[in-house]
């Protein structure tokens, strides 16, 4: 039996589910050498939510990040999370985008790319694979795993061995949910082990409390890698702990070899660094929350609602959020719940409740994964959710990043226009984020602060609703103002003031886009303004035929709940 190897995931994925992402590149460095004498399989270090974070919150540049890890990180291979045709983003990139990315994150840095699709929809990992294998970089294909009645063993070993068939350099479980059982983790293992010649990484969460006992009988199975991060970083809804890895497989035929006394220095590091981010670690990412065997949803999304839904007099609420995640979940054709479709099932049963009619709203994305356009869901869909959603259109049945036309050079052209290019990197950070990069490149990002102020409500207290949901260490928050969606019509003092026939914002969010100009016409249902809320694309439609008379909010402004945001009369 061979020893086991560990991926340690301390600057990537341990503080994306602890502390929402919000690692600073500085509070990295002064570790990172230590960290590369330990002898890791690799450190992951960037991909999943750094990319967003760093521009959106930190005002830190993701690739100057990777390249200054890189300098100080010489022997052990940097790895990062990549979403295939979604990449560090949301939504479906194009092919030329896919391919410049994984090639520049390559010459950056990046040695391996472990790659996964939100619906294991293997169509959309080919891209960022091939390109990857071109590249020379060790590709980790990866198995979402999940439990529903369309996920048997059979069907991971099935896709396992098309991603061998690749040219994967190795497999990884992607246990995003901490739901794999000792005994699943086993078997899964056992049985990949048997089919596939590649080497079997194991990454899961503590969010139920059983990931180390599986990560045991993993290694009994023949699991060859497992992902861990530093203890102070670790437990909760992140990995088991590094140290306490290594003490408990030292002596047994999977020993790591690995240096306690040289973890423990490095623990120490990040112990102290912890307290740094005190203010923003949420106490129930810490816990153990059982919540998730039984409803096999990320724990802390449940847990958050439940403080929020208490602070509105709203916990009545609870049981209806807790029956309808896994109700939309199946409707939805189970998919795993991994960014995107934690957000995409999230958001909707959230919605449905909230509303207090289900699929009254429906957000741009949840319709885009019913078109399709995520890949192929786990179960058909029914005709009835279908035409609920998407009225009389059809859903696509090709790999959908077939629909999307080149978006390179008009990003580029785009970026060059509004003067924000200043490195060629630039071009593909615009790409992937047009609507937050433009701020940031120009230099007008602020760094958050480390502990925010306490947020004054000073608006009624029955309603609106406002709350906050944590999905896969994404916090979103969500203020819904009116259930009537759109046409909620509240005065306050320093906002834009809603007068006939002014449409306002029924949730808090930025706007994404502005599609008329005043003078235009409209007619009724069409598509006026694009908001992004919780990460989703929120079409606002004109309520009434008419003339534009005013536009009162810009492309990139903020806007709250009940915030008036153009005037048709
Ligand atoms: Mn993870």
């Amino acid at each position: 039996m061979a020893q086991v190897k560990l991926t340690d995931t301390t600057l990537r994925d341990a503080h994306q589910s602890l502390i929402a992402t919000r690692m600073r590149t500085r509070d990295m460095l002064p570790i990172a050498e230590r960290m590369d004498e330990v002898g890791f399989f690799s450190l992951e270090v960037w991909g999943g939510a750094t990319f967003d974070s760093s521009i959106r919150y930190l005002n830190e540049d993701p690739w100057e990040r990777l390249r200054s890890l890189k300098k100080a990180i010489r022997k052990t291979p940097l790895q990062m999370l990549l979403r295939g045709q979604n990449l560090v983003g949301y939504r479906h990139y194009s092919d030329d985008v896919v391919v410049k990315f994984v090639e520049h994150a390559a010459e950056t840095g990046i040695d391996i790319f472990r790659i996964f699709d939100a619906v294991n929809d293997i169509r959309n990992m080919e891209v960022s694979i091939k390109t990857a294998k071109r590249v020379g970089a060790h590709v980790q294909g990866t198995v979402c795993y999940t439990i529903s009645p369309v996920h048997p063993i059979p069907l991971y070993v099935k896709m396992a061995k098309q991603l061998e068939g690749m040219g994967c350099d190795s497999l990884c479980i992607k246990d995003m949910a901490g739901l794999i059982s000792p005994k699943n983790a086993h078997d899964l293992v056992k049985a990949l082990k048997k089919e596939i010649s590649i080497p079997v990484d194991l990454h899961s969460h503590c969010t139920s409390g059983m990931a180390p006992m599986s990560y045991l009988y993993a290694c009994e199975a023949g699991v060859d890698i497992l992902d861990t991060a530093f203890s102070p970083f670790a437990w909760g809804t992140s990995q088991p702990p590094t140290e306490t890895t290594v003490a408990a497989l030292k002596g047994t035929p999977y020993d790591t070899g690995l240096d306690l006394f040289l973890l423990t220095e490095i623990k120490k590091y990040f112990e102290d660094l912890k307290e740094k981010y005190r203010g923003i670690l949420d106490p129930i990412s810490e816990r153990i929350d059982t919540n998730v065997l039984k409803y096999q949803i990320p724990g802390g999304m449940l847990s958050n609602l439940v403080s929020q839904l208490k602070e509105q007099n709203a916990l009545d609420k609870y049981n209806d959020v807790l029956a309808e995640m896994p109700r939309v979940r199946e409707e939805l054709g189970y998919p795993p719940l991994v960014t995107p479709t934690s957000q995409i099932v999230g958001t909707q049963a959230v919605l449905n409740v909230l509303m207090g009619e289900r699929y009254k709203v429906v957000p741009k994305e949840v319709k885009d994964y019913v078109k399709g356009l995520y890949g192929r869901t786990p179960a058909p869909i029914s005709k009835e959710i279908i035409t609920k959603i998407l009225g009389s259109e059809q859903p696509i049945t090709c790999r959908p990043a077939d629909l999307l036309p080149p978006e390179l050079d008009k990003a580029t052209k785009e970026a060059y226009a509004l003067g924000i290019v200043k490195k060629p990197e630039d071009i593909l950070t615009y790409a992937l984020y047009p609507a937050i990069a433009p701020k940031f490149l120009r230099g007008e990002a602020k760094e958050e602060a480390l502990e925010p102020p306490k947020q004054n409500n000073n608006k009624s207290a029955a309603l609106p609703t406002e709350f906050k949901v944590e999905v896969d260490g994404d916090v979103f928050e969500v203020k819904i103002l009116s259930a009537g969606g759109g046409m909620a019509v509240k005065e306050m003092n320093e906002r834009p003031k809603a007068v006939d026939g002014s449409i306002t914002a029924s949730m808090q969010g930025m706007v994404l886009k502005v599609k008329v100009k005043k003078g235009d016409s409209v007619a009724k249902g069409d598509v006026v303004m694009v908001l992004e809320a919780m990460k989703m694309e929120n079409n606002i439609h004109a309520p009434h035929a008419g003339t534009v008379k005013e536009i009162l909010v810009k492309e990139g402004s903020t806007v709250s709940a009940g915030d008036a945001l153009l005037i048709i009369g």
